[in-house]
């Protein structure tokens, strides 16, 4: 009954929160100010501010007291989860808890919240997943993630953010260096939020073409080593000599086509890494959030044919 009556949840699903945007904004900023970490306090609904640089330190010497902390070589969930049934089981045995009891106590699935949490695997457990009211996360919640990943970055990755040549590969001249880029029709300025070179990975880059069109792709691999196979299927575009049919031509790929009908010296490619991936320390598919984020700049920056120079959009990764 309680399912057929709230066919109608799945439209409330996403509600902001009451917040103006001011505040959504000063509490991100409390949030992400790397001097201090707001964290729940152990009793109570209080909340606590702590110098980040001394939480980290104490943090770090309680786990070295090998006295109370050790480090697992494997995870011993289901170990526990049997020696737990054993003990229900004897007690159950000796009439000391009763059968409901017994049942409460035991955990069936002790990876549940876990896989819960895994986008991925939720999806293949539909059966168990039921349409709720949640309310919005509360001050407390906003403030002090459980795993406050925007503490983590070292002192060196605090240095200029932009795209820098990394000086040390042939790649280098092809690079267009700097911290900003421009729509190539409504010339909005972007500004570019990492420090990216040739040798960065999960990378989107653009390349422009010397007529101002944009293409938009992404790479897993090192970008220096995408630009090389960008750079040699031009040359076999513009390589007059006839080849032979090979299975996959690589001269037929859209910015070599392009190069070839609009005439541009094989000098004239530039790419631009413009935004980049950080494996997650928390899991997650990287090349699918790499997918979502090479389709939000194709779109964003209007690079399919024929205002740029890709084939077309890729949506199904949002899927
Ligand atoms: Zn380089
Ligand atoms: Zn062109």
């Amino acid at each position: 009954m309680i399912d057929a009556a709230v066919s109608d949840f799945p439209q409330h699903l996403h509600q902001r929160g009451n917040l103006p945007k001011e505040e959504r904004v000063a509490l991100k900023a409390l949030c992400d100010n790397k001097n201090i970490i707001i964290k729940p306090a152990d009793k109570g609904g209080a909340v606590v501010i702590l110098d980040y640089v001394y939480y980290r330190s104490e943090l770090l010497a309680q786990l070295s007291d090998s006295n109370g902390y050790r480090k697992l070589s494997f995870d011993p969930t289901s170990k526990f989860q049997l020696r737990l049934k054993n003990l229900l089981d004897i007690a159950c045995t000796h009439g000391w808890i009763t059968d409901t009891q017994r049942e409460g106590l035991y955990v069936k699935h002790p990876h549940w919240p876990i896989v819960k949490s895994d986008h991925d695997l939720t999806a293949l457990n539909r059966k168990r997943v039921r349409f709720g009211h949640r309310r919005n996360r509360n001050l407390k919640e906003l403030l002090s993630p459980t795993d406050p990943v925007s503490k983590y970055e070292t002192p060196t990755r605090l240095n200029k953010l932009g795209v820098f040549k990394c000086g040390n590969c042939t790649m280098c001249n092809s690079l267009i260096v700097g911290d900003k880029f421009f729509h190539p029709h409504t010339g909005k300025p972007y500004t570019i939020k990492q420090r990216l070179t040739c040798t960065s990975q999960n990378v989107v880059y653009i390349i422009k073409c010397p007529c101002g069109l944009l293409y938009c792709g992404k790479t897993c691999r090192q970008l220096r080593e995408r630009i090389s196979m960008h750079r040699s299927t031009i040359r076999a575009a513009l390589d007059p000599k006839p080849r032979r049919e090979t299975k996959q031509d690589i001269s037929k790929q859209p910015v070599a086509q392009h190069w070839l009908s609009a005439k541009h010296p094989a000098s004239a490619f530039k790419c631009m890494p413009i935004d980049c991936i950080q494996d997650s320390l928390r899991g997650g598919n990287t090349d699918r959030r790499l997918l979502q984020r090479e389709a939000f700049w194709t779109y964003e920056l209007n690079c399919v044919a024929q205002k740029g120079l890709n084939s077309s959009l890729t949506l199904n990764c949002f899927l």
